[in-house]
C-alpha cells in the first residue's frame, strides 16, 4: 500500500488484454475512505469494503460485473433505534476506452471511461451501495414507532397508552365531580 492519496476505488486493468472476450477476476478490499450512504443509513468511514468483479474486454471498452459487500449502520426511521444492515449488492458497469468516450450521445446515462488502464469504481460502487439501501430503514418491518406526544416507543408502552388525562385542556376537569 503506497502512501499517496490515490483512491482505493481505482483499479489498474493493465493485465487485461484489449481483445473482446478476454477477462480477468479482481478483488479489492479496503477501508471506506469516507462514509457512503443516505441520511439514516451509511457504511461508516473505515468500515471494510469488499469488491469482487470480473472485467471483460468488449468492443470499445471493459465491462465490469461483480458485487460489493460491506456493512451499514444507521437508525430506524420510526423509533430511531440503532440498526445494522448487511450490504451485498451486484453491479454492472461499462467503462469505455478514453478514445471512444466522445462517440456516445450526450443524453445517455452516466458514462464511465477508463483513464488509460485505470477504472475508477467510486461512483459505480457508491451508486450500487445506495441502491441496496432501503429508503426508509426500519429496525423491524412491524416497528410501531414512537408515541407522538411523549416520544416513547409504542412497543414499550401499555396497549391503552394515552395522553388524554394529562392533556392540559383537561387538567382543570380532572377533579371535577358532577
Ligand atoms: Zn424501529
Ligand atoms: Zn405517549
Amino acid at each position: 500500500m503506497n502512501s499517496n492519496a490515490e483512491s482505493p476505488f481505482k483499479v489498474n486493468l493493465h493485465e487485461l488484454p484489449r481483445r473482446a472476450g478476454e477477462f480477468r477476476q479482481y478483488r479489492l478490499e479496503f477501508l471506506a475512505p469516507q462514509a457512503i450512504g443516505v441520511a439514516l443509513l451509511e457504511i461508516p468511514k473505515s468500515e471494510p469494503l469488499g469488491i469482487s468483479f470480473k472485467a471483460e474486454s468488449v468492443d470499445g471498452g471493459v465491462l465490469l460485473t461483480g458485487e460489493v459487500i460491506s456493512h451499514a449502520r444507521g437508525e430506524c426511521g420510526r423509533c430511531l433505534d440503532p440498526i445494522d444492515f448487511d450490504i451485498y449488492q451486484k453491479f454492472r458497469e461499462l467503462f469505455l476506452y478514453t478514445s471512444r468516450a466522445g462517440e456516445v450521445e450526450d443524453d445517455a446515462d452516466e458514462i464511465f471511461s477508463l483513464d488509460g488502464d485505470i477504472a475508477d469504481l467510486e461512483v459505480p460502487i457508491r451508486d450500487a451501495v445506495i441502491l441496496a439501501m432501503p429508503i426508509n430503514p426500519l429496525c423491524q418491518s412491524e416497528c410501531l414507532g414512537l408515541c407522538p406526544v411523549c416520544g416513547l416507543k409504542w412497543r414499550e408502552l401499555e396497549k391503552d397508552h394515552s395522553h388524554q388525562a394529562s392533556d392540559p385542556r383537561w387538567i382543570g376537569l380532572a377533579d371535577w365531580k358532577p
